[in-house]
């Protein structure tokens, strides 16, 4: 695997990929969520590039920029283990130069949920992964399910820009803990109790797709779940259209916020547990 930082070595080390490459973007702090978009790449690409950046243009002024985990040293490992060929590290200058002022600012569907909570969030993801998919020119990229919205900006990004059909976008199942809480990077600030109050939002998930079956109405099922769990605040829970419905939640766990979700079509629906 080859770890690279400046976008000449980039290219250069793109060269030989045959024009077959499968991308993922991540901001690092890799665990198995990460590992399962690296496999599925592996799988039907020449080569796997993945980005390591930890996008300043995608937090907010009083979000956990400077706290975000990072461990290049282990990440470079895991990503080696999976058979990652390059390994993209960019220094913050070389994404935003000094006069860099150009940026993608996605549709009404950025407003809503986390781009309601997190002004702006959106327009660093979509102008982050518009420059990746510029610098890699990749056949296919790879997202994970656990940022439903994220996904649905991306699939917006390549239809409106035209990037389509030239980038495949890969959309991969949720990956979760024994006890089902959807894995994260941000889980790493939990204290034991925690996380352990962190499981009201998968369990509040499974009650909003039960209700959902018995047709019922899966916010007000969740929502019991939140509001009577200790050391949970909730920023939302709602049901909106991301690659059919799709019951989406928020909260914060002290000072951690988690995000997750699930489909409620028949074929997917599960917040599944080992
Ligand atoms: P991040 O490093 O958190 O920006 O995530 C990089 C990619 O991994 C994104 O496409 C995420 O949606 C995906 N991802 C993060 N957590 C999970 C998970 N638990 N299961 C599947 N994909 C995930």
């Amino acid at each position: 695997m080859e770890v690279v930082r400046s976008v000449a070595a980039l290219r250069t080390a793109l060269a030989g990929s045959g024009e077959d490459v499968g991308l993922i973007p991540t901001m690092g702090a890799f665990h198995d969520g990460h590992r399962s978009l690296f496999a599925a790449a592996r799988e039907e690409s020449r080569t796997v590039a993945v980005s390591l950046f930890v996008n300043p243009a995608q937090f907010g002024p009083a979000e956990d920029f400077g706290a975000y985990p990072r461990d290049e040293a282990r990440d470079v490992s895991v990503a080696e283990a999976a058979g990652v060929d390059v390994l993209f590290v960019p220094p913050g200058a070389e994404i935003y130069p000094p006069g860099f002022d150009t940026w993608v600012d996605p549709g009404t569907l950025a407003q809503t949920l986390e781009g309601a909570v997190r002004p702006g969030h959106f327009r660093g993801v979509a102008t982050v992964c518009l420059k990746l998919f510029h610098l890699v020119e990749p056949r296919r990229v790879y997202f994970g399910r656990k940022d439903a919205q994220q996904v649905a900006v991306i699939r917006a990004l390549l239809r409106d820009l035209d990037l389509e059909p030239r980038i495949t976008l890969r959309v991969m199942p949720t990956v979760r803990d024994g006890d089902g809480l959807a894995l994260s990077s941000r889980n790493a600030y939990l204290s034991p109790t925690e996380r352990e109050q962190a499981l009201a939002l998968p369990r509040a998930l499974e009650a909003g797709l039960a209700a959902h079956h018995a047709g019922a109405n899966p916010v007000i099922a969740a929502r019991a779940v939140l509001d009577t769990a200790p050391g949970v605040a909730v920023d939302y829970v709602a049901v909106t259209e991301f690659d059919g419905p799709t019951l989406a939640g928020a909260v914060r766990i002290g000072q951690t916020r988690l995000i997750d979700n699930v489909r409620l079509t028949d074929e997917d629906a599960a917040v599944e547990v080992d």
